[in-house]
């Protein structure tokens, strides 16, 4: 009985017909309480030549404390003419720069070069994986995650150098968070107003920004949309121009999230170069994915990591206590380390706070765990990782799946399969980690994770927990639809040479060895032929169509997009890169009164303006 119940909320919350595709629908799903005390006079812009009225539009003002909640901005009087707008905006610009100089948002970009496949169209020939913390203190700077040792050269404001191939620069996909850092403003560009335009539930002001004469190289070429309500820039589309020699501005669409009251923060970026239409020569073609997140993180090696030191109460009242017998000790022992890792990943930004995906995910690890009478002295957590490679791992009790994974299942029985893995190396005692009960081991710099943490298991216990995790699937709810979860495999299988990066794990085992699957393989051999003209048979899903992160406290959920019906081979996308269409919405009010997060959550829609006209589109 107690079964049945998990598998009914399981399959209500995961009947994801296997058709989402685009972005998400990305209504945060909750705010950060603000703190709005400010009642300092608006500061002019000194770098304003043009005549502002004396009540300008206010600034935020002085620089807050690391980490302190952004204030929202008071609102100023609403412009009358489209000039007004335009100095409005280009203020409010600046007040994001200001905001922005405290945090060190993570930053990911994943792109794929395409090569064109007769059937079903650009497809993956191989791909790049970029992950790092941006500094926008003084500029836009960052420090990756990972080490590549020859495109590190950080001199170029975008796109990549043409030396002896073509060279990606990690920094020219953080650069395009704004239009321009420093000089966005009338000395340095021509502001054209286009219509009136609605992004999801928020109407804008749509602008063209054309760079003056002689104003340097690498200005934003483009458009911007404007939101009408405090004049903040949601949305940018163009590219950077003119381009130096031996190097290229990608195009790029680039949008921001209403996250916290007054602000608009940079959430994702597409990008795409390339023409596949007959007769064209591609120099280069490509598709990438920037997100970024962590807003709300602590900076590393900050000194605050002393006020944070708490003494807890740690009195035990229990009438037995005592002290912990040779294997409740090493039980305690496991814990303290699982709780490092998890903690430690979760201040470096690669972890969501434990929130509404873990419960689906650990309904499914329940699901398994009860039919195949799996009793463990502690229950078995689950966390999501926030990276797009595909990958799992455990530490301790705590299964561990990255959202990239979580995106691209296509079904229930898949996901039973990703985490059953992991499961089965629980069960069958291969603890890792225990390192991690040291805390010594937990004090490193935030982009040196990867260097000091790892849960790679030998190939015995990766055999091992794939023959016990298929014997445990074989016996769970998931028995009869194993299929699908073998789809997915022989899906990885077709696309595993050319998604390299994609298929790196920096912290768990690789599903793939070479260009084969590894992981679980023996599913595949019952499973249908992949026939990519059969259009009801998904066998995996474009990334970015499942999970919804929320950029400023890295919470996740699934998306409740509407499925969109596929009509060729080519809407498949499966493992591919797609553009982003989030759902714009406001969150709160900006008035700075009390602004209370939680009824935003309930009536997303209840700070649109009068005009409730829907966009046609
Ligand atoms: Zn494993």
């Amino acid at each position: 009985m107690r079964t049945l119940n998990w598998m009914v909320s399981a399959t209500l919350l995961l009947s994801l017909s296997a058709v989402a595709q685009n972005a998400a629908d990305n209504q945060p799903t909750s705010q950060p309480a603000t703190v709005s005390t400010s009642t300092q006079a608006p500061t002019p812009d000194p770098t304003q030549t043009s005549a502002q009225p004396q009540a300008a539009p206010a600034q935020p003002v002085a620089a807050p404390a690391p980490n302190a909640q952004p204030v929202a901005p008071q609102a100023g009087p609403q412009p009358t003419t489209m000039d007004q707008v335009v100095d409005r905006f280009v203020l409010r610009e600046k007040g994001l720069v200001k905001m922005l100089q405290t945090r060190t948002p993570v930053i990911e970009t994943y792109l794929q070069n395409l090569t064109l496949d007769p059937a079903l169209g650009p497809v993956p020939q191989n791909d790049k994986y970029f992950l790092g913390r941006m500094d926008l203190s003084t500029t836009i700077d960052r420090k990756d995650y990972i080490h590549d040792d020859v495109s590190m050269e950080k001199h170029l404001l975008g796109g990549f150098s043409k030396l002896f191939k073509v060279q990606y620069q990690p920094l020219g996909f953080s650069w395009m968070i704004f239009a321009d850092r420093n000089d966005f403003d009338r000395q340095h560009y021509d502001f054209r107003y286009v219509r009136r335009e609605f992004l999801g539930d928020v109407r804008c002001l749509v602008f063209d920004v054309t760079p003056k004469p002689k104003s340097g190289q690498g200005r934003f070429l483009g458009r911007v949309w404007v939101e009408d309500q405090d004049y903040n820039i949601v949305r940018l589309n163009g590219t950077y121009a003119p381009r130096p020699r031996n190097a290229y501005f990608f195009h790029m669409d680039s949008w921001r999230l209403n996250l916290i009251p007054g602000y608009w923060v940079p959430a994702f970026i597409y990008s795409e170069e390339g023409d596949f239409s007959a007769g064209a020569k591609n120099a280069l073609a490509f598709k990438a994915q920037t997100r970024i997140w962590g807003y709300d993180l602590k900076k590393d090696g900050a000194s605050d990591e002393l006020t944070n030191i708490r003494v807890d109460s740690v009195q035990d009242d229990s009438a037995t206590a005592q002290d912990a017998s040779p294997l409740a000790a090493e039980r305690q022992w496991q814990q303290q380390a699982e709780d490092n890792v998890v903690e430690r990943l979760t201040r470096a930004g690669l972890l969501a706070p434990e929130g509404e995906l873990d419960k689906i995910l650990q309904t499914v690890v329940n699901n398994i765990e009860i039919t195949n009478n799996v009793d463990l002295p502690r229950p078995v957590r689950t966390r999501v990782l926030l990276t797009s490679p595909l990958e799992t791992f455990s530490v301790g009790n705590t299964i561990v799946i990255s959202r990239g994974l979580v995106d691209v299942l296509p079904d229930e029985s898949s996901l039973a399969m990703a985490l059953s893995h992991e499961l089965a190396h629980i069960v069958l005692g291969h603890n890792l980690g225990s390192k991690y009960a040291f805390n010594d081991r937990m004090l490193f710099s935030d982009e040196a994770t990867y260097e000091n943490l790892g849960f790679k298991h030998i190939p015995e216990e990766e055999a091992a927990a794939d023959k016990k995790a298929i014997d445990m699937l074989k016996n769970s709810p998931y028995a009869q639809k194993l299929d699908g979860a073998g789809l997915f495999l022989k899906a990885l299988n077709t696309r595993a040479g050319a998604l390299n990066a994609l298929l790196t794990a920096h912290l768990g085992n690789n599903m793939t060895e070479g260009a084969a699957v590894t992981r679980m393989s023996g599913l595949m051999t019952s499973a249908p032929q992949i026939d990519w003209n059969k259009l009801d048979q998904i066998a995996a899903l474009p990334l970015g169509g499942r999970v919804k992160l929320n950029p400023w406290d890295d919470k996740v959920e699934l998306v409740k997009s509407q499925p969109v019906a596929i009509t060729s081979a080519r809407d498949k996308m499966p493992f591919e890169v797609t553009p982003f269409f989030p759902r714009l919405t406001r969150t709160g009010t900006t008035d700075g009164t009390n602004t209370n997060g939680n009824a935003a959550n309930t009536a997303p829609s209840a700070a649109t303006t009068a005009d409730n006209t829907k966009p046609a589109n």
